[in-house]
């Protein structure tokens, strides 16, 4: 069968930014099982994968817009340390898990000067093109309880 919405899919990728660097990648784990057309993926790879079947392979590069979005200065804030609990380690390139109105979302710490922590709330790969290697290794109906929760279960998705 193809992707389309509501398929779980595995898929086997290599996720490369313009320079070669490996981001991310699949090897060594097993594929990632996923299921499409509820924004589980960036919306340029789940573009791709639309009307794809087992065994179909393909590289794509995405631009920001339709990955981590693009970056925005603005998101780059000073928060006073006495907002930390005493005693936290603090460093840059440290990253945590913040709510925001937008529901929760990696914040970076990139400075600390004195009583200031500098905090950048874009994520880690906004303004990244991503160039994805991709090969499909299995695509299955998902089933009621799958469709009812919006993730996979099993292997490589919510063991619960
Ligand atoms: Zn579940």
């Amino acid at each position: 069968m193809q992707i389309t919405k509501n398929a779980v899919a595995a898929i086997e990728y290599e996720l490369t930014d313009d320079a070669g660097e490996v981001i991310d990648s699949s090897k060594g784990s097993a594929p990632l099982s996923y299921l499409h057309g509820t924004g589980n993926l960036i919306p340029g790879l789940e573009a791709e994968l639309e009307g794809k079947a087992s065994g179909d392979a393909f590289k794509v590069r995405i631009a920001p817009e339709d990955a981590y979005g693009e970056r925005h200065d603005e998101m780059i804030q000073d928060v006073p340390r006495t907002q930390f609990p005493d005693g936290a380690p603090l460093e840059p390139g440290m990253q945590f898990q913040a709510e925001g109105p937008g529901g929760a979302h990696i914040v970076t710490v990139v400075g600390v000067e004195g009583d200031n922590v500098k905090l950048d709330g874009n994520h880690p790969l906004a303004g990244v093109p991503l160039n994805f290697d991709v090969k499909v290794v299995e695509v299955r109906e998902a089933t009621s309880e799958e469709l009812e929760h919006g993730h996979v279960h099993g292997a490589g998705g919510h063991e619960h």
